[in-house]
């Protein structure tokens, strides 16, 4: 856990969030700021500060979360697709630094992205 991350806060119970999963390596909450009618969060539990921190150590823990995503993804009934994002370093946007899956559904999305 790292001290200072919010998302390390949220998983010990510090901040709290609607989870709507958690099995031993991810939990998945709504983000607190919907871009869609769906949009959850899906965090692993092991602090990685980024994608870009990934390694191969974490090659099922990936696998795990995007697995995870498919399953929420089915449980919202997203039958005509969704988007999952992973925002990454400032220029991708990323603002809070512990990796997290974007899963966002219930309206169509454009392409690119802004
Ligand atoms: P990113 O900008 O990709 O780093 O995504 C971080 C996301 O966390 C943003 O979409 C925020 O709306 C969301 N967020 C920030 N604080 C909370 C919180 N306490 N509970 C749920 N979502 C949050
Ligand atoms: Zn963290």
């Amino acid at each position: 856990m790292a001290t200072d991350c919010l998302f390390c806060k949220i998983i010990e119970g510090k901040i709290p969030a609607n989870k709507v999963h958690e099995d031993e390596l991810c939990i998945g909450f709504p983000d607190i700021n919907p871009q869609a009618p769906v949009h959850l969060l899906i965090i692993p539990k092991q602090h990685i500060a980024s994608q870009a921190k990934a390694a191969a150590e974490h090659t099922a823990l990936l696998g795990h979360l995007l697995a995870t995503a498919a399953n929420l993804a089915r449980s919202k009934n997203l039958d005509g697709g969704y988007r999952v994002v992973v925002n990454t370093g400032d220029d991708g946007g990323q603002t809070v630094n512990h990796l997290h899956l974007h899963l966002l559904g219930g309206r169509h999305m454009d392409w690119p992205p802004g």
